[in-house]
């Protein structure tokens, strides 16, 4: 199926590379206008642009930290002058900042909070001002395995993946009356650069514990937000997609 999301206008944080430059590709290639968030690369965010561009897609790129409200703010009129109201918003900026819970330093915490949680609050509060108005929304917020099954090393990064669903669905609740459907989806381990510094002895160790014995691409999670954002799935709200090659069920 083609152009699901045809004159869409879809923000996403953290765009110019992994997951998110995989989401960008995918909804443009459905039709949707494509508003690429990047926090540092200029060249990186403009060749993701380009690349839609080349195939006859319509994108903008636009610096902002998500967990800076101003830059948010500004992000979003810029967005809105530009290309419309954000009818798709794909909450997927996140770093991680791993250290043993003994040994983790409270800048530590406070970082991966500021960026995974206040970063998404930020931009979905402001996404809702047009939502609202259109009676109209699809909110999809990139959660973890590990906010599920936890993780050793990840007390902080976890916390705040377990925290996007009860985001996700607080939102759901409260916004389902608006026409605005709130989902997550939660990535097992996937070929990107947040994983690309593990060793390969602990890649092998999750390969071991993955029943489908692969690691997972952007990709396949850029499909998840595809389904997420299109109008098959307008019944479901409130709900998070797990894409882990079976490594918690
Ligand atoms: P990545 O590090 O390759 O990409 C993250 C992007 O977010 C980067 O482009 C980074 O610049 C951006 N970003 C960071 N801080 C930002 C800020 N303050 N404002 C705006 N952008 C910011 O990681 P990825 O693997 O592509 O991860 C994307 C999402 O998927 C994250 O939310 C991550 O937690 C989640 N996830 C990834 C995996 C995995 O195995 N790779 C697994 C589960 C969940």
């Amino acid at each position: 199926m083609e152009n699901m999301l045809k004159d869409k206008v879809a923000l996403v944080t953290g765009a110019s590379r992994g997951i998110g430059k995989a989401i960008a590709l995918s909804l443009a290639s459905q039709g949707a206008k494509v508003a690429i968030n990047y926090s540092s690369s200029d060249a990186a965010a403009l060749e993701v642009c380009e690349t839609i561009r080349k195939n006859d897609g319509t994108a903008e790129i636009f610096k902002a930290q998500v967990n800076v409200e101003e830059e948010v703010e500004a992000m979003f009129s810029s967005i809105e002058e530009k290309l419309g109201s954000v009818d798709i918003l794909v909450n997927n900026a996140g770093i991680t900042k791993d250290n043993l819970l003994m040994r983790m330093k409270t800048q530590e915490w406070d970082s991966v909070i500021d960026v995974n949680l206040k970063g998404a609050f930020l931009c979905t509060r402001r996404a809702l001002k047009g939502m609202m108005k259109a009676r109209y929304g699809k909110i999809i917020n990139i959660s973890s395995v590990v906010g599920f099954s936890g993780n050793a090393g990840q007390f902080n990064y976890s916390a705040t993946k377990a925290g996007i669903v009860g985001m996700t669905k607080s939102a759901a609740l409260e916004l389902a009356s608006r026409g605005i459907r709130v989902n997550a989806v939660a990535p097992g381990f996937i070929e990107t650069d947040m994983t690309a510094s593990l060793t390969d002895d602990v890649k092998a160790a999750y390969m071991e514990k993955i029943p489908l014995k692969s690691l997972g691409k952007a990709e396949d999670i850029a499909q998840a937000v595809i389904y997420l954002a299109s109008p098959m799935s307008d019944y479901m709200t409130g709900q998070t997609l797990h894409l882990n090659g079976g490594l918690y069920m």
